[in-house]
């Protein structure tokens, strides 16, 4: 085995791993859907679809787990090159040791997964209480359409998200395309880009730390399916 085959694997892997993470968002999506129709009554389906998303979890792990240990291996055999032929088993024997200490509490704080948990308590949360009160829900929708106006404008393309995401840290939103791009324009200047929302003091925004906000999404389609 050669090692730009080992460099074409990874990054088939990382597309796939990419691929992984648009089908967590999807699950979020469908879960939401659940949850906003059929409630709390459906808590079963609601269940599984966490089992799924647990799932994918473990799986994005273990990619990630696993081209970290190709990635260290690699860089130690191209110093050693004697060691390449034994590259399979430094990299078996290293992978079992690593995923053999992870547990699976840790899987409850991948940011998918944590943001699945958090947008599915909301949306049964306003489904609840949209069903006691009427007055007081019509009330709350107005001042959600205020909010809403400033809110769903990015910082950065100054109109509304279409893939809103949510920057754990500092709590502030920006559309995805765009503030992906900054980071790697920041990066590629090896620089650290500050949070573009006004007086936020977050100096730092990784993209580890950006997380799509489905119930955002989901609003700003509501809002702009409203108008037309
Ligand atoms: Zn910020």
């Amino acid at each position: 085995m050669s090692l730009s085959t080992v460099h074409t694997t990874l990054s088939s892997l990382k597309t796939c791993q990419a691929d992984i993470g648009t089908g967590m968002d999807i699950v979020t999506d469908v879960a939401l859907d659940l949850a906003e129709t059929a409630g709390a009554e459906n808590e079963a389906g609601l269940e599984k679809l966490e089992l799924m998303m647990l799932d994918c979890a473990k799986l994005d792990r273990e990619i990630n787990c696993f081209v970290g240990v190709v990635e260290c291996v690699t860089a130690e055999v191209s110093n050693q090159p004697e060691t390449m032929f034994n590259l399979k088993s430094l990299v078996k024997d290293k992978f079992t040791e690593i995923q053999s200490r992870l547990s699976d509490e840790e899987l409850q704080n991948h940011n998918k997964l944590v943001s699945f948990k958090e947008s599915v308590r909301n949306a049964l949360k306003t489904v609840n209480s949209g069903t006691t009160a009427n007055t007081e829900e019509e009330l709350d929708e107005d001042i959600a359409v205020t909010q809403s106006d400033v809110n769903f404008t990015c910082p950065l393309t100054q109109v509304d998200m279409v893939n809103p995401m949510k920057n754990k840290k500092c709590n502030h939103h920006y559309d995805q395309d765009a503030i992906l791009e900054m980071i790697r324009n920041r990066l590629s200047q090896k620089k650290k880009l500050r949070c573009p929302v006004v007086g936020c003091d977050n100096t730092d925004v990784k993209q580890g730390d950006l997380v799509l906000d489905q119930m955002m999404k989901r609003q700003i389609q509501r809002k702009q399916s409203s108008m037309t």
